[in-house]
């Protein structure tokens, strides 16, 4: 089929609007718009009609209307595959423009929920004159709603890293503006015991909501999830920097003074916080995946006196650590080989030590002192056949590149 027996028989049945026609030519005219493919589609078939004998080169053109035996190729009516749908195009460009000012942006994307009949016709049409180097209606409906967007509001559609997404609702036939996360990395020392990482209702307050509440406070987000790189227990201090992501829900602004967050978060002396940046959601896969060594200081409390503690350099290599007791109920049962790179200690009195432990990540310090009933093995408490138990302990090093 050549491009104007493609175009005639697109138009012949009742009226398609040049963004329609010229659509499912999309492959054609690099740099033109559907809607200038569309028009000069148009006058190509005019003057094709103009030229030949009619109408001979056409079998069936029942439905094509004709005035002084020459067809009318169809200006009037409405666009029977999008109702005319890029006629309201400025009309949501405006709803959006308006709907977004109570957002701080530079970057937007746009999305469309197309209404069942819209599919429906847009297949059709397909049907009849096959799908072969056309665009799909959505992708023209996203571009020019962009191309108004960005006329209006002078910022930039950005596909890969938009700070807001127009969300055109063909159905409701409106618009909802919605803020994307604002994402800021940084680095936390957890200065205090008895606090957990990220929300938890049987804690008032978590290192994630110290951390959360003046970005909270400043961008008006609705809500907030912290990503770190692994977590410390409730009761352990991290006096190792670990690496996290906050991610903060549909905030209105995004632009925090990050040294001045930075300066109210440390402020409490609960959670200090360094290096913090804006950060976007690969850093979240990122730091959720780092797997760095970690040393930690524990102090040990033996049941009876110790004696030849330099045996405990015995546990140096590898150790299997089946899942602790005290995690059971929320982790896979499993057996993991984890390696102890070294441990040196100092004596706080005959049953009492500090030690300080390097392993590699996702070893378990307390059940690698206790023992945890042979769960791990071999263990601090199993080496000098003397029960152990950690009294505190601390993360002092995280081993980050
Ligand atoms: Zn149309």
């Amino acid at each position: 089929m050549d491009v104007t027996e493609k175009a005639i028989k697109i138009m012949k049945n009742s009226y398609v609007c040049d963004h329609c026609l010229g659509r499912q030519f999309a492959e054609l005219l690099s740099g033109y718009s559907n809607k200038e493919r569309g028009e000069t589609l148009r006058k190509a078939v005019a003057m094709d009609y103009d030229s030949k004998p009619f109408p001979i080169h056409l079998p069936n053109f029942s439905g094509l209307r004709f005035r002084n035996s020459k067809p009318d190729i169809g200006k009037s009516g409405r666009c029977c595959v999008c109702g005319d749908l890029f006629s309201y195009m400025e009309k949501y460009a405006k709803e959006s423009e308006k709907k977004m000012k109570i957002y701080e942006f530079d970057t937007f994307v746009v999305g469309s929920k197309m209404s069942d009949s819209l599919v429906m016709k847009e297949e059709s049409l397909w049907e009849r004159v096959g799908i072969k180097g056309s665009e799909h209606l959505r992708s023209e409906v996203n571009r020019e709603l962009g191309k108004l967007i960005e006329s209006m509001t002078g910022k930039q559609a950005d596909e890969k890293n938009p700070n807001v997404t127009v969300l055109l609702d063909l159905q409701k036939k409106r618009v909802e503006i919605k803020s994307n996360p604002l994402y800021v990395y940084g680095k936390y020392n957890k200065l205090i015991r008895g606090i957990p990482q990220t929300k938890w209702s049987k804690y008032k307050v978590s290192v994630e909501d110290i951390i959360a509440k003046p970005f909270m406070k400043f961008s008006g987000a609705n809500g907030h999830s912290m990503h770190a790189c692994g977590r410390e227990d409730i009761d352990a201090r991290c006096l190792g920097w670990r690496p996290f992501v906050l991610e903060l829900e549909n905030p209105a602004k995004r632009k925090p003074d990050l040294s001045k967050m930075r300066k109210e978060i440390n402020r409490a002396g609960k959670v200090k916080v360094k290096d913090m940046k804006f950060s976007n959601r690969k850093e979240v896969v990122a730091v959720k995946t780092m797997q760095p060594d970690k040393v930690y200081s524990v102090v040990v409390k033996f049941e009876n006196p110790v004696e030849a503690m330099e045996r405990i350099k015995k546990a140096i290599g590898t150790i299997k650590q089946r899942t602790p007791k005290r995690v059971l109920h929320r982790r896979a049962n499993k057996l993991r080989n984890k390696k102890v790179k070294s441990i040196k200690w100092t004596k706080i009195n005959k049953s009492k030590y500090k030690i300080v432990i390097h392993t590699e990540a996702g070893a378990y310090i307390k059940e690698f002192v206790s023992g945890d009933d042979g769960r791990t093995k071999p263990s601090i408490s199993e080496i000098l056949k003397n029960r152990a138990v950690v009294e505190s302990l601390d993360v002092i090093k995280i081993m980050v590149r």
